[in-house]
């Protein structure tokens, strides 16, 4: 099967298992979102949404962030990953959003990517989750699975990015991500395990890779 009919067929299969697949992380505009994000970074959404409520009663916007001392948001986000320097990114970014985008978050990848902690998956998420303008997050369990999948031989999430772009269909973009990722997170073991029982890897995978991955178990 060429890498083009499996991309339907995966695509078929991931639309009827996530129809509509949430935003996992919680916000409010593209701000709090964009904030969220710059959270993630090597810690879990769910994290993530317990320290957000407190750090947005605080400062749910970039005047009331960009007020606030980098020691304090320290304090709201202590229990996240990286913490002291996504502090000092949040405070950086939100002055910046003022100094040059009038306190609004920039509907512009390019724009977004030039804000201090912003990286290109970052800045993709916030274009297709806030302004629902199509983009390809890709982080690195989709690389993964687009690697065992067949999808992708990429080296890297930049080269995984462009293929899957050119696989599916651009109006499916902002939903694909997504539902890769949460398939990703419910149905994929840590672990090596039996790929030829999988609903996915079962006829995508190559039998190569089976038989890599059943070595491993
Ligand atoms: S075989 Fe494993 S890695 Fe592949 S899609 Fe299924 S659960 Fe995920």
């Amino acid at each position: 099967m060429n890498r083009r009919d499996k991309a339907d067929r995966i695509g078929e299969i991931l639309d009827g298992l996530y129809p509509q697949p949430p935003i996992p992380l919680d916000h409010r505009d593209p701000y709090t979102l964009l904030v969220s994000v710059m959270l993630s970074a090597q810690t879990t959404d769910k994290k993530v949404n317990e320290v957000t409520p407190a750090l947005f009663a605080a400062a749910p916007d970039p005047q009331s962030m960009a007020a606030l001392p980098v020691d304090r948001i320290l304090g709201l986000i202590r229990t996240v990953g990286l913490a002291p320097t996504k502090a000092r990114n949040i405070r950086a970014m939100s002055a910046l959003l003022i100094e040059r985008h009038g306190g609004r978050v920039p509907e512009d990848i390019d724009a977004l990517e030039a804000l201090p902690g912003v990286g290109h998956k970052t800045a993709s998420v916030v274009m297709c989750q806030a302004f629902d303008r199509p983009a390809f997050p890709v982080d690195t369990h989709i690389h993964r699975l687009a690697a065992r999948w067949g999808l992708s031989d990429g080296k890297n999430v930049a080269k995984t990015e462009a293929d899957l772009k050119k696989l599916f269909p651009e109006d499916t973009w902002n939903r694909r991500h997504l539902q890769i990722i949460y398939f990703g997170r419910e149905r994929c073991p840590a672990r090596g395990h039996d790929l030829s029982r999988c609903e996915i890897c079962g006829w995508a995978a190559s039998k190569k890779r089976i038989a890599e991955e059943s070595q491993r178990r």
